[in-house]
């Protein structure tokens, strides 16, 4: 079968990061991109892809940083070839106090400069913020990317779509009271899909502790049998999904 990607995954939460590679792989989850929450975590996240087959980088800022994004890191981080993606980024509204809000919408403007700049795709975080991340993304044209961590119905999905944004879905299907999101993973269009884990966020039903990619599995039986397809096609509709939006990534 061909691998699933977990396109989103904070791998310095792990306790054994090794392990639980080892363990994607055996599962098959073959690739994982990680996340760069600030600049120090992005150069982690370079150095773990130039380690390990299978993992790739995306450097970025979350909105909950108690200061701005250094984008010179960033820019050159980039340009590595194993960076795949400007992420995770965004606005987050719940969490306001951890990241002031004006200056979160100036250091997520600047990130998707960058991403537009260095000819990246972006892995946006949303959270109480989908018409302000809609209003920012509308207004950088050209910008292509992911919504992570989708949660939300069909009408901001299909605003989002609208824009040519893919929608990653994470272990949230698989929890059977998300109807509204279970509508959204039928009736969105195949070639933008994609999978998540959010490691060590986003548990699956009936698995308790952190996340871990070796989980995606999980939601990918679900997403699999919402739309109707085996698992393994779901796999190869993936990893087409990948190709296209990550265009540095090669799935293994
Ligand atoms: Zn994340």
């Amino acid at each position: 079968m061909a691998g699933l990607v977990d396109t989103h995954a904070h791998l310095e939460e792990l306790a054994d990061l090794e392990a639980a590679l080892a363990e994607a792989r055996a599962v098959g989850v073959s690739d994982v991109v990680a996340m760069g929450v600030d600049g120090p975590s992005s150069q982690r996240a370079v150095a773990w892809a130039e380690r390990y087959p299978g993992v790739w980088a995306a450097a970025g800022h979350h909105p909950l940083n108690s200061s701005g994004p250094d984008l010179d890191l960033l820019r050159r981080l980039a340009s590595h070839p194993r960076v795949v993606a400007v992420g995770e980024i965004g606005l987050d509204a719940v969490d306001e106090h951890r990241g002031p809000w004006a200056a979160q919408r100036e250091w997520f403007t600047d990130c998707c400069q960058l991403a537009l700049e260095v000819g990246l795709p972006v892995s946006v975080h949303i959270r109480g913020t989908e018409a302000q991340v809609w209003d920012a993304l509308a207004a950088c044209q050209g910008i292509q990317g992911v919504m992570h961590y989708w949660s939300l119905g069909w009408e901001w999905a299909r605003r989002f779509l609208d824009l040519g944004f893919y929608l990653s879905f994470s272990g949230v299907v698989t929890r059977g009271s998300r109807e509204e999101l279970r509508e959204v993973v039928r009736r969105m269009p195949a070639d933008r899909l994609l999978l998540e884990t959010d490691t060590p966020w986003g548990t699956p039903r009936g698995r308790s502790g952190p996340m871990q990619p070796a989980w995606l599995v999980e939601t990918a039986q679900v997403v699999a049998q919402l739309r109707g397809i085996a698992v393994d096609e779901l796999a190869e509709l993936e990893r087409a999904n990948v190709r296209t939006l990550f265009t540095r990534l090669a799935p293994g």
